[in-house]
């Protein structure tokens, strides 16, 4: 406190009429989240001055850390600019994102509704949701600034003042320090309802647009918890319809990979608060996930139990707090001047989410959390993962991680490493000071090894084959990319099975009957059977107990045993009926990919690579 005492007088000096100023330029948005009608929400924005005489209003097409367009504007309408006396400017809307107002300069206000994305069928593409907003009246509301406030193009770098106007009974949550929060909702002469008593007005004010997109906030019955990591406040938000998890339970969850992450990053956490705000779901999902932010990461997962998914939401939690360095705090010009409609790409993904998705592993590993074992197994369905075109970003990114640390831990006798390397590239660049995308295996080259050079433009520039046995040989690791093994069988791959639309419900289906093992097919699976039952056991919903439960039936096979399946299939007439179909459980021959092995016979440098690559250094 006592330094604002310090800090009033030298205000004084550089705004000597600073209380005889004019009205202040900003944005200034208004949301009342207790007036819902037909599912949407009014927003009404007081504009800044506008000094000509046409402007664009407009929503992103895309947002950062998506990689997708999103198309925000779709969800608008009723969209009115108007002037001090409440009359319509002349308006056309341009594209799906963007307005042009005329007479601009007598511009006052812009009034619209919004129209949620979860549950939206507007054609365009559907919107990954951790970046989608949520309309539940009484219950819930997500929102991504994105989806609820647009800017004008030329006035992005313009304070934004946002005030939402909510029940009393309810907390926002986010990574935005509030301005003020709870207060009463003072009576307008010209409100015809006047506010019952039973609403609070919390405030937020951001310096500009980009502030404003990544500062997600969540609105529902406050169900919180704190923990604090070293000197930061880190906040967990979480909202389960049917209370099937909580706050509390996630922060125990996540404690200690988070203590974790602090060492990793040097001890001390670059922010002093964060957020993370967790959305579960108990519609039936075919995915899911998280985005990540400066200050919170937003996440959408199913509704289960915490148990079930304890070690996801450790490694999701780890990834996306990870980002606060690539992208948040180390990035290319395109991602720190991002244009929101028309967005520019950085080459440089696999910093971003590779290098991001390797440490989310490696730190746990590094701080005991999980087993250097478990840690192979990791690596093995990374590797697993990385043929699959969906995951291609995120995996070979994730294996350049792990081969430039083994390349960087070999040439420094495991003194340097690819987190040294983070840490070093964010104390050159960092948040306000961008790379520029062509140079960046040049800045890299200049703080390591010229050989990390030639790795770059071999391996991550250019198109040849990442070296994984090699380098995964010099910390002693022994690669075998494929060998046959004996083994008993569920008779599903994963390549054969995908997700289908029954009834009404998403299902688990075989999609490709060539993809079935001899198991499979002495099954005789047939295409699309929706999958019912396992040995007579019921099949969880789609999530992230399907794969606890899959693991459970294949650790129960047994060799002579049989092995059955309930599946819906289409009878002559064209009806859905129940089928069984059953089989003797034998030891087939199974392809098994990516064999990972730690060689205890190994000699001392490639230990001491394989030491510093595992164990948290001092
Ligand atoms: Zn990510």
């Amino acid at each position: 406190m006592r330094i604002i005492l310090l800090l009033l007088p030298s205000l004084f000096l550089i705004f000597p009429g600073g209380h005889a100023q004019s009205k202040k330029s900003s944005y200034q948005y208004n949301m009342d989240l207790t007036k819902v009608t037909d599912d949407k929400l009014q927003v009404e924005l007081t504009a800044p001055k506008v000094t000509k005489e046409e402007i664009i209003f407009s929503f992103p097409k895309m947002v950062p850390g998506t990689y997708a367009i999103e198309d925000y504007g779709r969800f608008i309408s009723d969209f009115h600019a108007l002037d001090k006396k409440g009359a319509d400017l002349p308006v056309q809307k341009i594209n799906d994102n963007e307005w042009k107002i005329s007479k601009a300069s007598r511009l006052f206000k812009i009034r619209y509704r919004v129209e949620d994305s979860y549950d939206s069928k507007l054609p365009g593409p559907s919107i990954f949701q951790p970046a989608g907003t949520n309309i539940e009246e009484g219950k819930n509301f997500v929102i991504n600034t994105e989806g609820f406030f647009g800017y004008f193009q030329d006035l992005k770098d313009t304070e934004f003042d946002v005030t939402i106007i909510h029940d009393k009974g309810f907390y926002g949550s986010t990574g935005l320090v509030a301005e003020k929060t709870g207060e009463p909702v003072p009576t307008l002469p010209s409100e015809k309802n006047p506010p019952s008593s039973d609403r609070r007005m919390d405030r937020f004010k951001v310096e500009n647009y980009d502030r404003l997109v990544d500062s997600p906030l969540m609105y529902a019955k406050p169900d919180t918890a704190i923990i604090n990591v070293g000197n930061t406040e880190v906040l967990i938000a979480s909202y389960s319809p049917n209370a099937k998890v909580n706050a509390k339970q996630i922060a125990n969850t996540v404690k200690d990979v988070l203590m974790a992450q602090k060492e990793y990053l040097g001890g001390k956490l670059p922010v002093d608060k964060y957020a993370f705000i967790f959305y579960f779901t108990d519609l039936p999902v075919t995915s899911y996930g998280a985005l990540e932010h400066s200050y919170s990461s937003f996440y959408y997962m199913p509704e289960t139990t915490i148990d079930e998914m304890e070690q996801q939401m450790r490694d999701f939690v780890a990834h996306e707090f990870f980002h606060i360095m690539t992208p948040l705090t180390i990035h290319s010009e395109q991602i720190q001047n991002f244009n929101f409609n028309a967005p520019e790409m950085s080459k440089h993904l696999w910093l971003y989410e590779g290098v991001t998705e390797y440490f989310a592993g490696n730190v746990q590993v590094q701080y005991g959390l999980i087993t250097p074992d478990q840690y192979l197994e990791i690596s093995k369905f990374t590797l697993d993962q990385y043929k699959d075109q969906y995951y291609n970003v995120y995996q070979k990114g994730a294996l350049i991680g792990l081969c430039l640390d083994l390349k960087l831990r070999s040439l420094s006798q495991g003194k340097y490493g690819m987190r040294n390397l983070i840490l070093d590239l964010s104390k050159k660049f960092g948040k306000t000071h961008a790379f520029r995308d062509d140079l960046l295996f040049d800045e890299i080259t200049a703080l390591t090894y010229p050989e990390i050079n030639e790795f770059l433009k071999r391996y991550v520039g250019g198109a040849e084959r990442l070296p994984l046995k090699e380098m995964l040989g010099l910390a002693g690791v022994t690669y075998i990319p494929e060998k046959t093994v004996r083994e008993l069988s569920l008779g599903l791959t994963n390549k054969a099975i995908g997700v289908k639309e029954i009834n009404g419900k998403q299902m688990l289906t075989v999609t490709n009957l060539g993809a079935l093992d001899i198991q499979g097919k002495v099954l005789n699976f047939q295409a699309d059977d929706a999958l019912v039952k396992m040995n007579g056991e019921d099949l969880p919903p789609l999530g992230p107990e399907l794969g606890n439960f899959f693991g459970r039936q294949k650790a129960s096979l047994a060799e002579g045993k049989m092995l059955s399946y309930t599946v819906l299939r289409k009878n002559d007439a064209g009806e859905l009926k129940e089928v069984e179909l059953k089989a003797p459980v034998e030891k087939i021959e199974i392809k098994q990919a990516h064999l990972l092995s730690f060689d205890e016979t190994t000699d001392a440098e490639k230990l001491l690579v394989r030491k510093s690559w595992l164990t948290a250094s001092q």
